[in-house]
């Protein structure tokens, strides 16, 4: 029986333990998703090195990170690999002889999705509002799709300038401007991607203006829950193309499952089995 999991906090509601068990069913694989949900432990956010020696001694293969660990447990593995050194941040941790590896498959599954859900999008000049963590790997992966003017709001400017910072670092002929996150100006650019958690169910709302939109811009959000969130519903009656965040969060699960299992995972498979969830 191959181990798995998710370390996080206030993970119950996870639909992960489904994916990846639903795509092992599928593969004849004999796999156990658990999560280790802080929260419902009680434990303090000290014990996360306790944690990983556990499962590390347990015999796990691997599991994912998600809040509020994500950066936190950096420094507590043996190895990272680039995806999460670009990023700055561990979504998903192989374990192989007792090595921990940490790898961050945001990055890849934002990119696949806009590459697959939006194939004709202009990608010159593009705002992204929000530079927290999955912000960071949409950044990234805008980057390495060839943007190459990014505009980046947060509410929080020392985020947006921190991961400025970085991405200048590593992008050196694009422009990366910090712009106010209360006064957008859409004017200028091909697409728009919201990465803040305002359109969850919890947080509703937009955050940007949406009556600026035209409808030849393009405009992605990585929030999935709901999958179409006011900001997609309001773009679309725009006229704008759309792209939801389940693209992301299913492509991102594939390349985890691949990289703590090592059996590639079926794209087309792992969305009938999100869709079923
Ligand atoms: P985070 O808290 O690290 O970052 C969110 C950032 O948004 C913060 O920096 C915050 O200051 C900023 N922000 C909040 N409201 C804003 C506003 N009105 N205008 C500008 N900036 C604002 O969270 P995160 O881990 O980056 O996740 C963000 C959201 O992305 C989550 O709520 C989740 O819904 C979604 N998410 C989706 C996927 C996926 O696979 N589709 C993966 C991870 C996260």
């Amino acid at each position: 029986m191959m181990k798995s999991g998710l370390i996080g906090r206030s993970i119950q509601a996870s639909r992960s333990p489904w994916l990846h068990e639903e795509e092992a069913r599928a593969q004849g694989l004999a796999l156990r998703y658990t999560l280790v949900d802080f929260d419902a432990l009680s434990l303090p956010d000290s014990a996360l090195g306790d944690q990983l020696a556990r499962m590390r001694d347990e015999g796990y293969h691997g599991f994912n990170v998600t809040y509020p660990f994500k950066q936190a447990v950096m420094p507590l593995l043996d190895d990272l690999a680039e995806s999460a050194r670009i990023v700055g941040a561990v979504n998903t941790v192989a374990i192989r002889d007792g090595r921990l590896t940490g790898h961050n498959t945001d990055m890849i599954g934002f990119r696949e999705s806009l590459r697959s859900g939006l194939p004709e999008a202009r990608l010159d000049h593009v705002l992204q509002v929000g530079a927290g963590g999955a912000g960071a790997a949409v950044a990234n992966a805008l980057l390495s799709l060839g943007v190459r003017r990014l505009r980046l709001a947060d509410v929080d400017v020392h985020r947006a300038r921190e991961l400025a910072e970085r991405l200048r670092g590593h992008f050196l002929d694009a422009v990366i401007d910090i712009v106010a996150a209360d006064r957008l100006n859409l004017d200028a650019v091909d697409g728009i991607v919201n990465a803040t958690p305002i359109g969850m169910t919890s947080k509703p709302g937009t955050s940007i203006e949406t009556a600026a939109l035209r409808a030849e811009q393009w405009v992605a959000d990585i929030v999935y829950f709901p999958r179409e969130t006011q900001l997609l519903r309001e773009a679309r009656a725009a006229g704008c193309s759309v792209l939801d965040g389940t693209g992301m969060v299913i492509r991102q699960a594939a390349e985890a499952f691949e990289i703590i299992t090592g059996h590639r995972a079926d794209v087309a498979r792992m969305n009938t089995a999100f869709e079923r969830s």
